[in-house]
Order: C-alpha cells, then structure tokens, then sequence
C-alpha cells in the first residue's frame, strides 16, 4: 500500500476520486521538497496495479517494486543540473506508440520538467496536442514558470506550493531526534517538509561554514575559500546567499523577524551594523552570479568563485 505523505492527502483523494477520468498531462508543481516525485510514484503505482491500490502482491505491483514495469517510463536528465534532450523525448514519443503491456495505463514521469531543452519541449507538445487515450504524463516541476505557457495550458496542475503548516510541522517532529529544530529546518527550507528533513543532517556544516564567516577578517580569505571549495560547494553558495539577504533584511528594516536564520540573529544583527546596503546588493549579485555559473555548467572551477567572494566579504568591512 502506499504511504501518503500527511500534507498530500487531500490532494490524493481528489485525484483518485477521478481516476478513472484524469487528464492526459498533469503537472505538478511546488518548491522543492514538497514530495511530488513521491506523489507521481504513488500514483503510478495505485494506477497500475491490477487492484488499483498498489497492493503489492499483484503481478505489475511485483514490477513495480522491481522497477521493471513495461508501463511506467521514467524521464530525468542524465545528471544533475543537465537538460533533457530532444532524443530523450523521442524515445518516449516511441514509448507512447507501444500498446501498454497490462492493458492499462501507460505512465510517464518528466522530473523535472523545465530540464527539458527548447527541442524537447517542442517535441514533447506535439505529444501533448495529439495524446493517446491510455497515457498519463506527469510533469513534476520547481519551476512551472519556466515551462511555455502552451505546454502548461495543456497540462491539469496540481500545485504542492501551499501545504498545511500544522501538518508539515507535526510531521516533522515525527521524523526527528532533535525535535526542537522543526520550526527553525522548516523556516530554512521555504516550509518543504522533506528538504527539511534533509537539512537536519548538514546543520553542523552549515554551523561550520557560518563560523568561518565571521570569523573570515581575521582569516586569510584564499585559505578560507579553500576550505569551502572542500564543502559542498552549491549549498556554500546557497547558506551565502540566505545570510547577506537576512543581513540586507535586517540592515533596510532593522526587524528580526523578516530573517530567516533565526537561531543566528545575534550575529547577523552584529554583522549588519558595520555594513551598507549598497555594498551588501553588490555581494548578492556576485554571489547569485556564482550560483548560477555552478548549477548550470558541471565545468566551472569552484575554487576561483569562492576566492572572489571570500575576499569581497572581508573587503566589505574595510570599505568603511
Ligand atoms: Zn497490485
């Protein structure tokens, strides 16, 4: 049987309330670490199974778990931060042709969709305007909007950006030793529950990084930026960005309460008063250059990125 996960469930009952009447394209959308991979996996499994409740005994069921069923294809770039291809979407255009082996749906799962390049979205809409009667395409996307608006006109959304706070929250303190954490991980993660979950294993890294931060002036900033280029360097980039817009927060409104680091506000409070905004929006826009260039091409070298950044960071002191 599948677990559906708390803050899905209404979600869930109405989509197999219609299930034998849904869409051909579906797209689902919302933050990341909402659990919508998992909701499109739920409801491939409930809709292939020959109970149509992923009842786990049956034969398509026993595919399923071995991840083998003829039915369901799945469509993700080849690695992170790489596109789907134009081929891509043909071999699946290919899948479509085929006659589903268990005599019911055939299912396919773009995750996420806006990797797909201009070709592959060309492609996958002539699909979308002549769909076969037995397919289901579920289009899991962080991004909707930069999906083609025609594409998305095509598509029944089903939209995971809103979750019930209570539930997530509870959720939540299920899953953790820490319990206390719950606010503060969900706060961090823009409330997506299982990004959440996640962070609670990298708190102590973040701590580490943040430290380094304030202490980085009275530290050589090329070792410093080393000693980040050792680290994951997409979340370096991320924490970054999430602690100069708490400090340009806290510098424009002088509110704590706009920050989303709440268990570091007496630091960055500390850090705020020696800075000016002008200087702290031209860090950010450094800083999101960076990200960019790193989550969009795998060749960039980190190290030389992080040495600008470090030493624009000291500099900002100085700058007084
Ligand atoms: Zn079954």
């Amino acid at each position: 049987m599948n677990k559906i996960l708390p803050w899905h469930e209404s979600l869930w009952q109405q989509t197999l309330s219609r299930k034998n009447n849904l869409p051909h394209a579906l797209l689902l959308s919302g933050p990341q670490g909402m659990g919508k991979g998992l909701f499109a996996q739920n409801l491939a499994e409930t809709l292939l199974c020959d109970q149509q409740q992923a009842c786990g005994t049956c034969k398509p069921c026993h595919l399923l778990n071995a991840k083998t069923h003829p039915d369901l294809l799945s469509v993700q770039p080849a690695d992170t931060g790489k596109q789907i291809t134009v081929d891509q979407i043909r071999s699946m255009i290919k899948f479509c042709a085929l006659t589903a082996k268990y005599g019911r749906y055939q299912i396919i799962i773009i995750n996420p969709a806006e990797a797909m390049n201009r070709n592959a979205a060309n492609s996958l809409l002539k699909l979308l305007e002549e769909p076969s009667a037995a397919t289901l395409i579920m289009l899991i996307s962080h991004k909707p909007m930069v999906l083609t608006a025609t594409i998305r006109s095509r598509c029944q959304k089903l939209d995971f950006s809103r979750p019930d706070k209570s539930l997530t929250h509870n959720w939540l303190v299920e899953q953790l030793s820490n319990q206390k954490q719950a606010a503060l991980l969900l706060n961090l993660s823009a409330q997506a529950p299982l990004a959440a979950l996640d962070l609670a294993e990298s708190m102590s890294k973040r701590q580490e990084l943040f430290d380094s931060l304030m202490t980085l002036s009275t530290n050589d900033p090329v070792r410093v930026a080393e000693s980040w280029a050792k680290m994951e360097v997409v979340s370096v980039l991320k924490w970054l960005l999430s602690w100069t817009a708490d400090i340009i927060r806290y510098s424009a409104t002088g509110q704590t309460q706009y920050l989303v680091n709440q268990d570091q506000l007496q630091s960055l409070q500390n850090f705020a008063k020696y800075l000016n905004l002008q200087h702290l929006f031209k860090l950010l826009d450094l800083q999101q250059e960076a990200y960019q260039l790193l989550t969009s091409s795998a060749n960039i070298k980190p190290q030389g990125l992080l040495e600008t950044i470090a030493i624009a960071w000291v500099e900002l002191k100085r700058k007084l």
